[in-house]
């Protein structure tokens, strides 16, 4: 494998990887092609030579992070796709019935699109989304691909050509201009896709005006990526690493914060000499490296992965960050596993680690509100209840306030909890509008 040379495999030449050949019966090299026809499909050369293990496949968890699964599209919708390629319909009526069958698979989960998009002199900015006061996300437009995909990713309407889902900015001006007038921002998060796929050259057009004196009122910079898990080599053997570090250790000798979001499914992904090499590079710099990612069946549904997982990131200096749970879009019937059990996954793995590691918060929910927290479940005189809080919230008072929702062992995501004790609204329901004015407002 050349590591100087990202290449990397999709729908149009998946059959060429020798391991598919060797590995994958004839119906399971079908059902890439079916489900990789509706959902996002990339995988790479390091993914399959150095991550997957073969042996173990189907139930390979890198496997099933990356390849399309037959379980990841509903029965009815398989069938349809399956007897469609079968006849070989027309492009046009094939890519009709793809569309239609993205639509019900809720593209835009927590109103991605329509909310939290901010204006600048009455327009609205499509690449920058300021939902929480002191932390502004950025979608560079040249970084919203990935150097692999996820099967469970939230954000697969933009990887699959329906480009009026994208939402992307090309102007750096537009976002220097937005961070100068918003005193409140303290934080950036540069994100994606995987603004790691973007040359350090215009990585840097956007990072480093961001040192500047005017913006003395940002602290910390991060850049949510993956590239740590699908390319390490981007840190240590592409052509611009050398560049990208220099980068970091001038933000960091500026005086800023450089954290770095590494997502991270299993520690198989902590486990190769390259992650290794890079994990210490960024490290050299004085970035932080935090972790994250979501918790989902047939991949990490394991507290030993997690607590593996946990103890091996603080062993080579990262710090965990969040545990999600999977959202209510794209694939989420294959993925998702109960509230209840996700806690449980939780407090197992955190019940076994040192301090260090505690720094991890979960499981948490990506909801429109906030960021949804499921504490535990308790028993309050008669009902069972799951204990919740924010921790991120739309309006900032919400957040570290315990609320209940009636307990549901069959509950996956928050839109099928009710509020405990019979009362109809959430607290923050009830005030919604008045509070979401006033912020919006202000
Ligand atoms: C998670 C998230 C952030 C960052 O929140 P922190 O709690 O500061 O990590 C910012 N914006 C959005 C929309 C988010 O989902
Ligand atoms: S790396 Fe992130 S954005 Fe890219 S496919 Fe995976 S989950 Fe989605």
């Amino acid at each position: 494998m050349d590591k100087t040379k990202l290449k990397s495999f999709s729908l149009s030449n998946y059959l060429k990887i020798p391991q598919v050949q060797d590995y994958l019966t004839k119906e399971q090299k079908w059902n890439i092609r079916v489900v990789g026809s509706v959902l996002p499909f990339k995988v790479n050369e390091y993914v399959v030579n150095e991550l997957i293990n073969w042996e173990q496949v189907p139930d390979d968890p890198i496997f099933t992070l990356t390849f399309p699964q037959k379980g990841m599209l509903k029965p009815d919708d398989f069938k349809r796709i399956s007897n469609a390629l079968y006849k070989g319909i027309q492009k046009e009526e094939l890519n009709l019935l793809v569309h239609n069958i993205r639509m019900e698979l809720n593209p835009h989960p927590a109103g991605q699109v329509a909310h939290n998009v901010p204006e600048i002199d009455g327009l609205a900015v499509s690449g920058l989304q300021h939902k929480y006061r002191e932390t502004l996300l950025f979608f560079p437009s040249h970084g919203q691909t990935c150097h692999a995909y996820c099967t469970f990713c939230f954000r697969w309407p933009q990887f699959v050509g329906d480009h009026n889902l994208k939402f992307a900015l090309s102007e750096t001006n537009t976002l220097h201009r937005y961070i100068r007038h918003h005193k409140e921002i303290t934080d950036i998060l540069i994100t994606g896709g995987d603004p790691m796929i973007m040359a350090t050259q215009r990585l840097k057009s956007y990072i480093e005006p961001l040192l500047s004196v005017q913006f003395s009122h940002l602290q910390t910079i991060r850049i949510g990526t993956k590239a740590l898990g699908y390319w390490p080599y981007r840190f240590t053997t592409d052509p611009d690493a050398n560049e990208l570090l220099k980068l970091f250790d001038k933000v960091v000798a500026a005086g800023k914060h450089l954290s770095i979001m590494a997502h991270f499914s299993h520690y198989r992904e902590l486990q190769t000499p390259a992650v290794k090499e890079a994990i210490q590079r960024i490290r050299n710099t004085g970035a932080e490296i935090r972790t994250q990612s979501p918790v989902m069946r047939h991949i990490n549904d394991d507290a030993k992965i997690w607590l593996k997982m946990w103890k091996t990131q603080v062993k080579l200096g990262c710090i965990p960050y969040y545990m999600f749970i999977a959202r209510d879009t794209g694939a989420q019937h294959f993925f998702s596993i109960p509230l209840v059990q996700a806690q449980e996954i939780f407090k197992k793995a955190y019940q076994s680690v040192s301090g260090i590691a505690r720094t991890v918060r979960g499981p948490s929910m990506s909801t429109d509100p906030g960021k949804i927290q499921i504490l535990g479940t308790t028993k309050i005189r008669d009902d069972k209840v799951f204990v919740l809080r924010f921790l991120q919230g739309r309006n900032p008072e919400w957040v570290q306030q315990p609320f209940f929702a009636r307990f549901d062992p069959a509950a996956i995501w928050f839109d099928d909890l009710k509020p405990a004790f019979g009362k109809s609204k959430f607290f923050f329901e009830e005030d919604e509008t008045d509070l979401l004015s006033n912020f919006m407002a202000s």
